[in-house]
C-alpha cells in the first residue's frame, strides 16, 4: 500500500539546513495498523505529512498503492490525496460553526458527491462511530473524545486507502485515549491501513507494528502483540 525508500527531508532556517528525515524507508502493506513512535521533534509529523502529501521530500521514493507520488501538480496530487487519504489531527481541526453532521460532509461538498448522498454518508459515518443522536450538535457541546470521533467520522466518510492520524489521543485523557484507539482498531478490524503518529507507549502497543523514529532515521521496526483498547475502556 505504500512504499518509501530512502526519503530526505530538510528545512531551510535561513542559510542553514536542519535535515530531518535522513534516508526513511519502509514499506506498508494494506491491512496492517503501525505506530509511529519517536520523541518530540524527531520527524513524525514531517513523515505523516509526505506519506499524507501535504508535504513533498526532497529526495527518495514513494508509491501509494501503485502510484509514485512524484511531480505531481496541485490538482492532480488533490485528487490523489481525496481518493486515497484520510486525515486525523491532534487538535480534531473541526469547523466550529458547523454541526458534527456538517463537519462529515463537508468535505464530500469539495469531492462534488451530491447533496443527497453527501447528508447519507456523513450520517452513516457518524452512526459508525457512535454520534448518530449527536448529528445536530456543534463542536463545542461535545466532548474531547466525542469531537474526535467526529474527526474520525469526517476522515473515513471519504472512504480513503489509508487513514493517518498524527497524535489523534495527543489532547485526551486516558480513557478517552482508549476509546478512540478502540474506534481505529475497529476501523482497521474492517481492513483499512493506519498510520497512527504517537509518543506514548500504551497507544503504541494498540497498534500491530512500532516503527521507532530518532534523529530522522528508522532505528526499530517490530511487529507488536496487539492489546486492545477494549479491555480498557
Ligand atoms: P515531531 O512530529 O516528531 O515532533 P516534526 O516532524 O514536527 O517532529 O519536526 C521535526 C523537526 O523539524 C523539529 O526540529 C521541528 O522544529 C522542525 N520543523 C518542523 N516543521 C518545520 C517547518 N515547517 N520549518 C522549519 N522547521 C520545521
Ligand atoms: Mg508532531
Amino acid at each position: 500500500m505504500i512504499e518509501i525508500k530512502d526519503l530526505h527531508k530538510s528545512y531551510k532556517m535561513g542559510s542553514n539546513a536542519l535535515h530531518v528525515l535522513k534516508g526513511i524507508n519502509f514499506t506498508v502493506e494494506e491491512g496492517e495498523l503501525v505506530a509511529i513512535m519517536g520523541s518530540s521533534g524527531s520527524g513524525k509529523s514531517t513523515l505523516l505529512n509526505i506519506l499524507g502529501m501535504l508535504d513533498v521530500a526532497d529526495s527518495g521514493e514513494y508509491t501509494l498503492d501503485g502510484v509514485p507520488i512524484k511531480n505531481l501538480n496541485e490538482t492532480k496530487a488533490a485528487n490523489y490525496r481525496n481518493k486515497f487519504l484520510g486525515f486525523v489531527f491532534q487538535s480534531f481541526n473541526l469547523i466550529n460553526y458547523k454541526s458534527a453532521l456538517e463537519n462529515v460532509a463537508l468535505p464530500l461538498y469539495y469531492q462534488r458527491v451530491p447533496r443527497k448522498e453527501r447528508q447519507e454518508r456523513a450520517m452513516k459515518y457518524l452512526d459508525q462511530v457512535g454520534l448518530k443522536e449527536w448529528a445536530n450538535h456543534l463542536p463545542s457541546e461535545l466532548s474531547g473524545g466525542q469531537n474526535q470521533r467526529v474527526a474520525i467520522a469526517r476522515a473515513m466518510a471519504s472512504e480513503p486507502k489509508v487513514l493517518l492520524a498524527d497524535e489523534p489521543t495527543g489532547a485526551l485523557d486516558s480513557k478517552t485515549s482508549y476509546e478512540v484507539m478502540d474506534l481505529i482498531q475497529k476501523i482497521n478490524d474492517q481492513g483499512n491501513t493506519i498510520l497512527v503518529v504517537t509518543h506514548e507507549d500504551d497507544i503504541a502497543h494498540m497498534c500491530k507494528r512500532i516503527v521507532y523514529l530518532k534523529d530522522g532515521v528508522i532505528v526499530e521496526d517490530k511487529k507488536v502483540k496487539q492489546v486492545r483498547a477494549s479491555a480498557h475502556v
